[in-house]
């Protein structure tokens, strides 16, 4: 890694400050409290040689040009206080938005695919629809689907990047970031993390040139605005920035002002959500009801289990927690990833990659604990009558769990 490519050396003060305060720092300036929103979708000006300058050196270079954006999908003054601050948080030069973690990624993709690089090398389990544009090659992208032992061998010369989630959607399997970013070589390192944020883990810090996020998760928080972003050097941003102007996957500036006023209350969520999952975690580990529990050494407020009672049964017994897909909301919401976020994926890769038929993915919120786990025992049933070493399919079903 160059001195170009280098994270910014993080910025001194603390998560808890940057999340309140990284992306207002000119506000009390313009005589204002809360960020204000723009909406305009284009920008008076009656200077259209300026104009043309400035379109000129937004094509050439991809820097965000300095005063009104022209046209919205240049970019947008709400949006850029959301980006600044998401940037402040991963310790990135820079971060580009998009309308949604999906949008962020086949940004990125098409970029690269753009300068010549489609070969990705990916570790499953990933997302269920980032390993489907993947695999389905809708994009033109060839995929090595590997194990992080073996990116060292299956990254190429023309490798665009290498792709991980840790900890993983659904089966919260996890990384070693520091040692997975080595093994890349000069390949780029991209990190989804969307499930650790920026409370728990800094990718870009571990040697990640990427960090990729749904900010429908956690940074929006409250289960009411969908968003993507890319936290990387200013290098690599000014090419997702031309790719955004040219094929449209802009943020909603209502968006960005919800995904910025997301962002003060993240660390507080992240931790008290974590701090239940943790504990829930602990009590489904006690459970007969309960084959097996996933939950990662960086904490988190994601739990994933395997029941020994009919999955299907808790989805459909649950009261207080809602059955639905999508998670990171204040709210918990327990799902079943083999038969919804990760039905796409084919059904071997997705059972050799740990997504069982038993397993159930839950994301705490921040309800009360007890109340919580009275819903849950509830919908968990009676204790299955027998012993679990005489279960052959379940023997054969926990090979595939990872811890
Ligand atoms: C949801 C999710 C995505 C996709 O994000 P959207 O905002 O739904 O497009 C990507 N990665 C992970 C880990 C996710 O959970």
């Amino acid at each position: 890694m160059d001195a170009d490519t280098a994270p910014r050396e993080a910025d001194a003060r603390a998560v808890d400050t940057l999340a309140v305060h990284a992306g207002r720092e000119d506000l009390a300036g313009l005589g204002l409290h809360a960020p204000p929103i723009d909406l305009s979708t284009t920008y008076p000006s009656y200077d259209s040689r300026g104009e043309a300058a400035r379109i000129d050196a937004f094509a050439a270079t991809g820097e965000a040009p300095e005063g009104p954006p022209v046209y919205g999908r240049l970019g947008n003054p709400t949006v850029a206080r959301f980006e600044s601050a998401l940037a402040a948080l991963e310790g990135t030069e820079a971060a580009v938005a998009f309308a949604s973690g999906m949008a962020a990624l086949s940004a990125v993709l098409l970029a690269q695919h753009a300068a010549g690089h489609r070969h990705v090398v990916a570790v499953r389990p990933l997302y269920g629809c980032s390993d489907h544009l993947l695999t389905a090659g809708l994009l033109g992208t060839e995929v090595t689907w590997t194990d992080p032992e073996g990116v060292a061998d299956a990254v190429r010369p023309d490798t665009a990047l290498v792709m991980v989630e840790s900890p993983a959607n659904p089966t919260l399997a996890e990384v070693d970031l520091s040692a997975l970013a080595a093994a890349c070589g000069t390949a780029p390192l991209l990190v989804d993390n969307t499930f650790a944020t920026p409370v728990l883990q800094r990718p870009a810090l571990s040697g990640a040139r990427m960090v990729l996020h749904s900010a429908t998760k956690y940074l929006g928080g409250h289960g009411d605005v969908l968003g993507g972003v890319v936290a990387c050097d200013e290098a690599f941003a000014r090419r997702l920035r031309q790719i955004r102007f040219a094929t449209g996957g802009v943020l909603h500036p209502l968006a960005g002002y919800l995904l910025l006023r997301g962002l003060a209350t993240l660390p507080v969520r992240v931790r008290a959500a974590s701090a239940t999952a943790a504990a829930l975690a602990a009590r489904l580990a006690a459970d007969p009801r309960v084959l097996r529990v996933h939950y990662p050494k960086v904490g988190g407020a994601m739990v994933a289990f395997e029941t020994l009672t009919d999955p299907h049964e808790v989805i459909a017994r649950v009261r207080l927690i809602t059955p639905a897909v999508s998670l990171g909301s204040v709210d918990t919401l327990i799902q079943h990833p083999a038969s919804i976020s990760h039905r796409i994926v084919p059904e071997d890769d997705r059972r050799s990659s740990g997504v069982s038929e038993r397993l159930l993915r839950m994301s705490v919120g921040l309800e009360d604990i007890e109340d919580l786990w009275s819903d849950l025992d509830r919908a968990l049933g009676d204790v299955p009558p027998t012993p679990v070493a005489s279960r052959p399919a379940v023997a054969e079903e926990a090979r595939f769990a990872r811890v």
